[in-house]
């Protein structure tokens, strides 16, 4: 089998220039190179730019109606491709064929909303502010827009943010994750079958040199971003400084809190489905599970009965309920915390690294779900964002102590409570200072038409992903106010308009 070739989307077609740097593509479940990655430069950069702003002279002024039936028509091709989409997802990233199917219906949920387009832009009007007078407000795209996304969702991350940009009447150019970049040239080719004009949307993909010609690009007027912390921060604070705006969501440490009276059977559930879900490479996983005296050892007892029987394997053997990491390196790094855990004074309640495999080549990049108990605030397992199969327990004596906790973290992004106790929750969904709060609901992913975000380090920027803040990040308000003159209108007039 010749190994897959994937580069840009520029202007409604395949590029077919020459890069070149190119990046190795891999199948995490056999460890071996299955294609290269064209990287963009700047001149592949620039020109997704010019094609970009060719098409946003146009597709502004192009009817609501119309750009409402190509978004229709553009959701039933993805819901027709995906399978396919769901496929070439698990053979990058690696996560299992029903996850990979997960992350496409949650895309496809961001389109549906997007059709409703001409009723989400539909403005305010005032008669007669003033004798004679009306006002109203209109919302208008921004022009060229960029998204940068993360490995860990190839489909639904971008469609967090195209579709809403392109119904606004945005031009779009998308920056995928270089570990896993065909999910975006299907997509890109079911624009075109859809009907979208050349140009509206273009992909380039690379690494940090793409990034920062897209920072640095006075074509692009906003930008979005989704990954990790550390280049969040760099993003944001380098494309506001080229006078974008910019939303720049960044990574996560998830706690979920169980209070003593909660069902402890259905808490370790939730807690192996969120902890392991994806091996731990969702955004939203819980990643430090926080239980209130005394049920620590009867929570991690139940915990560990469900892990043994976890089937770890290729995201292709439907008998698999997690896949590899996504790549050696990062495998490598997640382990690595079990040895600083237990050197720092964890325990090793669950070693993910004898977890067997099965049907699954030795030189995929594997890590079987572990749980580390008796975890406390100081310990690198708990400060750093892992990133993997990897669940920290901490102990918390009371119900304070565990807010006190979940709020000292620098992330914002996501946690949940576990408990029958309504007051409790409802006093901790008050008191948490986290962007997105689950009760007896462990991954509390908001639906389209509410907005995704964490707060503090998890968001740099005003607005969330999708939802009505979506719609104000990818447009601007205008007010206007208007009057039809007549001979009475006449006289020169310095002060101030004033109603009188
Ligand atoms: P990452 O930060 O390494 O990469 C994200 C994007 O930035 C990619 O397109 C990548 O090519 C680019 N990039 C990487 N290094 C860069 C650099 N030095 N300069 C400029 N650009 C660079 O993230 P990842 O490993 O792909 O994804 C995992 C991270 O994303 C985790 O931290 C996870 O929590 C986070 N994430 C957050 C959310 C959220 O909604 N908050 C959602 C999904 C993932």
């Amino acid at each position: 089998m010749s190994a897959k070739h994937v580069s840009h989307w520029i202007g409604g077609k395949p590029w077919d220039g020459e890069a070149e740097r190119r990046g190795d593509i891999y199948d995490p479940a056999t460890g071996q190179v299955s294609g290269q990655v064209d990287f963009a430069d700047q001149g592949a950069v620039d020109a997704a730019v010019a094609a970009a702003t060719d098409a946003f002279a146009t597709w502004r002024s192009i009817s609501l109606a119309k750009r409402a039936s190509v978004m229709f028509e553009f959701r039933n091709l993805v819901k027709a491709n995906a399978a396919k989409l769901a496929e070439l997802i698990t053979s990058e990233h690696g996560k299992v064929a029903s996850d990979a199917a997960g992350e496409v219906a949650r895309g496809l949920e961001v389109v549906e909303f997007a059709c409703g387009i001409p009723h989400l832009l539909k403005g305010g009007f005032s008669e007669n502010v003033s004798t004679g007078v009306d006002s109203y407000s209109i919302r208008q795209p921004v022009g060229v827009v960029a998204g940068i996304t993360p490995f860990n969702f190839p489909a639904m991350v971008p469609m967090w943010m195209f579709p809403i940009a392109i119904a606004c009447g945005n031009t779009f150019v998308l920056k995928p994750s270089e570990k896993d970049p065909s999910a975006s040239l299907l997509l890109a080719s079911l624009w075109a079958e859809a009907g979208l004009p050349d140009g509206v949307f273009n992909v380039v993909q690379g690494d940090k040199v793409a990034v920062d010609a897209i920072l640095a690009h006075p074509g692009i007027k906003a930008v979005s971003f989704v990954g990790s912390t550390p280049i969040a921060r760099y993003v944001y604070e380098n494309g506001t400084k080229a006078g974008k705006r910019v939303q720049a969501l960044g990574g996560a440490k998830n706690h979920m809190v169980v209070l003593p009276d909660a069902d402890l059977d259905l808490a370790a559930d939730a807690a192996v489905s969120a902890g392991f879900g994806s091996a731990g490479e969702r955004c939203m996983a819980v990643s430090a599970l926080v239980a209130i005296d005394p049920v620590g050892d009867e929570l991690v007892g139940r915990i560990s009965e469900r892990i043994s029987g976890l089937r770890v394997g290729p995201g292709t053997d439907e008998r698999s309920e997690m896949g590899p990491l996504v790549t050696g390196p990062h495998r490598d790094k997640v382990a690595s915390y079990l040895d600083s855990g237990v050197r720092e004074g964890a325990t090793l309640a669950v070693d993910g690294r004898v977890h067997p495999v099965i049907g699954g080549a030795q030189a995929g990049f594997w890590l079987g779900p572990s749980v580390l108990d008796h975890v406390t605030p100081q310990m690198s397992c708990y400060t750093d964002e892992i990133f993997g199969p990897v669940l920290s327990v901490l102990r918390a004596p009371s119900y304070e102590a565990a807010v006190e906790l979940v709020n000292n973290s620098p992330y914002g992004n996501g946690v949940a409570v576990f408990t029958n106790d309504g007051g409790a929750a409802r006093k901790f969904v008050s008191e948490a200072e986290i962007g997105m709060v689950g009760v007896n609901v462990p991954i509390p992913v908001p639906m389209a038409y509410y907005s995704f975000g964490g707060w503090k380090a998890s968001l740099f920027g005003d607005t969330h992903v999708h939802g009505t803040e979506g719609v104000h990040f990818y447009t601007r308000g205008k007010a206007v106010t208007s009057r039809w003159l007549d001979p009475s209108h006449g006289g020169v007039n310095l002060g101030f308009p004033v109603n009188t």
